[in-house]
C-alpha cells in the first residue's frame, strides 16, 4: 500500500509499505478514505518528540471503512464507516472504566513512535486499529468524511479543553494559538456564552479565521496579549486562558494573562521537560491550572459529532487544502511553513 513514512528528523517520504492485517482479537483493519496532517505530527517530524521508527507510517487523523475485524470486536463489522481516535486506549483498565481514557494504563498513540506503542499511522491506504471497540466511532450517514474526521482528534480536543477550563457565561476567555486546535477550542468556548473570546496568534490569516468565528483577534507580533486582556477587563485579566501552542513561553503568557482566581487550561503538547515556574506569584494569585494531557477523545467524540450534526460547529472551515495522499510530502511542507492551515489527504 502507499503511505507517508517518517524517514528521519525533518524528512517524510511517500513509499510502499506492507498492508496491515488483524493481529490481535480486538483489532480492526480500516481502509482509509480521508486522512489529515496534525500539528502534533510536527513534534515528531521536527525532532521534539523522539522515538519514531525510521520507515514507519505517520498520521493519526482519519476516516475510513472497516474491512476486517478480529473475533473480539463486537461493535463494528466490515463495511462500517468510522472515525478513529488518535489516542489508542485499552478500554478495560481502571482509568478507562472511569471514562478517563486520557490516563489509560496502556495509552498508545497512533503513528507516534515506540514510546507510545510503535503503531503504524493512518496517512496510508489501510491502518490497523487495536481495541477497535474503544478506538473507533461510527459516523452518521448524513456527515461527510470532512465533517467527521476531526472528532478523532482536534475537534474533540477543543471540546475537551473548553469543558475542562470551566468557562462560565459572561466570562472573558483568551485562547492562545489560532492553529486548528486553538480554532476548535474557540468554537467550543463560544458555546458557553462568554462575554468575549480573544484569540492570540502571530499570523494574520489565522487570526482572520478566528475573527470569522466570532472571536476578537489579537496579533501578538504587534501587541502584548497580556496588556490587551488587562485593558479589556478593567485591569483584571482574562477569566479563562486556554493555551493551544505547546511552548513554555506561551504557557508563561497564559499565566500572565489570566486574572487572579482565574483558570489556565493547557492543551498544547509540551515537550520541554521542565521550565522555571513563578510559584509564589501563581500561588498568591490563586490561579487554577488545568493540564489537558492527551485529550479524552473517547469522552468527547459523541458530543463533538452531535455538535456538527446540529449545525453548532462547522469543522470544515479550518480545511485549507485537500490533496491526494500521493502529494502528502508537499502537504507536510506547506503545513510546516504555515502555507496551509489544515491539509486533508485522500488515499
Ligand atoms: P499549529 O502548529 O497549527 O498551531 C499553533 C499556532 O500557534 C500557530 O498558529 C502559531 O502561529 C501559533 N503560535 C506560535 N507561537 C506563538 C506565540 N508565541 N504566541 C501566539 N501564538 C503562537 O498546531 P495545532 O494543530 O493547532 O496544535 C496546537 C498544539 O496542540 C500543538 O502543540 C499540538 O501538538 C497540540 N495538540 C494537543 C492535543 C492534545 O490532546 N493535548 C491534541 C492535538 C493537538
Ligand atoms: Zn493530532
Ligand atoms: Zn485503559
Amino acid at each position: 500500500m502507499r503511505a507517508i513514512l517518517f524517514e528521519e528528523v525533518g524528512k517524510v517520504r511517500l513509499g510502499d509499505y506492507p498492508e496491515p492485517s488483524v493481529q490481535e482479537p480486538g483489532d480492526a483493519v480500516v481502509r482509509v478514505t480521508t486522512a489529515a496532517i496534525c500539528g502534533s505530527d510536527l513534534h515528531v517530524l521536527e525532532g521534539r518528540l523522539p522515538g519514531m521508527r525510521p520507515g514507519s507510517v505517520l498520521g493519526h487523523e482519519y476516516v475510513g471503512e472497516v474491512i476486517a475485524t478480529g473475533p473480539d470486536v463486537k461493535k463494528f463489522s466490515p463495511g462500517d464507516r468510522v472515525v478513529g481516535s488518535f489516542p489508542i486506549v485499552c478500554g478495560t483498565c481502571w482509568w478507562c472504566k472511569r471514562g478517563e481514557g486520557t490516563n489509560c494504563d496502556d495509552l498508545r498513540i497512533l503513528g507516534y513512535g515506540m514510546f507510545v506503542g510503535d503503531l503504524d499511522g493512518a496517512q496510508a491506504e489501510f491502518v490497523r486499529i487495536p481495541s477497535a471497540d474503544h478506538n473507533l466511532h461510527s459516523i452518521d450517514p448524513s456527515l461527510s468524511d470532512e465533517q467527521a474526521i476531526f472528532a478523532g482528534d482536534i475537534m474533540s480536543t477543543g471540546a475537551y479543553i473548553a469543558e475542562k477550563s470551566r468557562i462560565h457565561p459572561g466570562d472573558t476567555v483568551a485562547v492562545i494559538g489560532a492553529g486548528p486546535v486553538g480554532l476548535f477550542a474557540t468554537m467550543f468556548a463560544l458555546t458557553y456564552q462568554p462575554a468575549a473570546v480573544y484569540v492570540i496568534d502571530l499570523e494574520a490569516d489565522r487570526l482572520k479565521i478566528a475573527e470569522s468565528l466570532g472571536a476578537i483577534p489579537v496579533d501578538a507580533s504587534k501587541t502584548s496579549p497580556t496588556m490587551t486582556l488587562q485593558r479589556a477587563t478593567g485591569d483584571r485579566g482574562a477569566d479563562v486562558v486556554i493555551e493551544c501552542v505547546g511552548f513554555a513561553k506561551t504557557f508563561q503568557t497564559a499565566l500572565d494573562t489570566v486574572r487572579a482566581g482565574g483558570t489556565v487550561g493547557v492543551i498544547g503538547v509540551h515537550t520541554d521537560l521542565e521550565m522555571s515556574f513563578p510559584l509564589a506569584e501563581v500561588w498568591r494569585r490563586n490561579v487554577t491550572i488545568v493540564m489537558g494531557g492527551s485529550a479524552n477523545v473517547q469522552g468527547m467524540w459523541t458530543k463533538a459529532l452531535d455538535s456538527v450534526k446540529k449545525g453548532l460547529i462547522d469543522p470544515t472551515v479550518i480545511i485549507s487544502h485537500t490533496m491526494p495522499l500521493e502529494d502528502g510530502v508537499e502537504g507536510y511542507e506547506m503545513f510546516r511553513k504555515h502555507e496551509a492551515l489544515k491539509v486533508i489527504l485522500k488515499p
